[in-house]
């Protein structure tokens, strides 16, 4: 089993078309059809990540969360219909890990799934090293906003450790220039396009380049993705 995930959303037949979705990648599943009951469970602490409409009756999706976050840390996923900034900033201000846009590819969101799942804290396995990415030889630690390659220290701009931060929670996945943008930058950026490119060569001269490692990929026309190249021979 991969993980206990709630369903919060009161469109039924996408709720199940989910739900089969998931069971199939081996999730246990638990559907809420509103804001109420979907919080109530999510407070329960028997599931591993909540998918959460913004639209639902009696407390909507963004209330829910609001409420959610005063006691628990759970991973959640907004699943938004209205691709407006508004909800995402709101979403994301509110503590929402990620969101995604209806209607969306089911591949889309297992992959955002993953990603929330690695980045959950891990509570059980050990303090020492909680919170701390690891690429290979590379290790970022967002509680100290430090960065080592082996023990060596690396400086990054607040820029650069964001956008490697980003790549590391992302592990393996290809993120657009448009996500890392928005991620990164922010929803109101209005600087140049190429920011991300350029960035990623200041991270590519840091990493790669100093230390003769190949974390960074480029995959021509769809974005960036970080792996351990070193393992896999390529
Ligand atoms: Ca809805």
């Amino acid at each position: 089993m991969n993980g206990k995930i709630l369903i919060v959303e009161d469109e039924e037949k996408l709720a199940r078309f989910i739900e089969m979705e998931l069971q199939y990648e081996d999730y246990e599943v638990e559907k809420a059809g509103d804001g109420r009951t979907g919080l109530a469970l999510a407070q329960s602490d028997a599931f591993d990540l909540v998918l959460l409409d913004i639209m639902l009756p009696e407390l909507n999706g963004i209330e829910v969360l609001r409420r959610l976050r005063k006691t628990s840390a759970i991973p959640v996923i907004l699943l938004t219909a209205r691709d407006t900034v508004m909800d995402k900033v709101t979403g994301l201000d509110g503590g929402a890990d990620d969101y995604i846009t209806k209607p969306f590819a089911i591949e889309e969101l297992l992959a955002r799934i993953r990603a929330a799942l690695r980045k959950k804290p891990a509570s059980d396995s050990g303090q020492a090293d909680s919170g701390v990415l690891r690429i290979g030889r590379l290790a970022l630690d967002p509680a100290r906003h430090a960065v080592t390659m082996d023990d060596t220290p690396l400086e990054l701009t607040k820029r650069e450790f964001d956008l490697l931060q980003m790549l590391m929670e992302n592990k393996g996945i290809v993120l657009s220039r448009d996500r890392l943008l928005e991620q990164v930058w922010g929803y109101d950026y209005q600087g140049e396009t190429n920011a991300v490119d350029v960035y990623i060569r200041f991270l590519r001269s840091k990493i790669d380049d100093a230390f003769e490692v190949k974390y960074i990929y480029t995959v021509r026309g769809v974005g960036y993705t970080l792996r351990d190249g070193e393992s896999e021979h390529e």
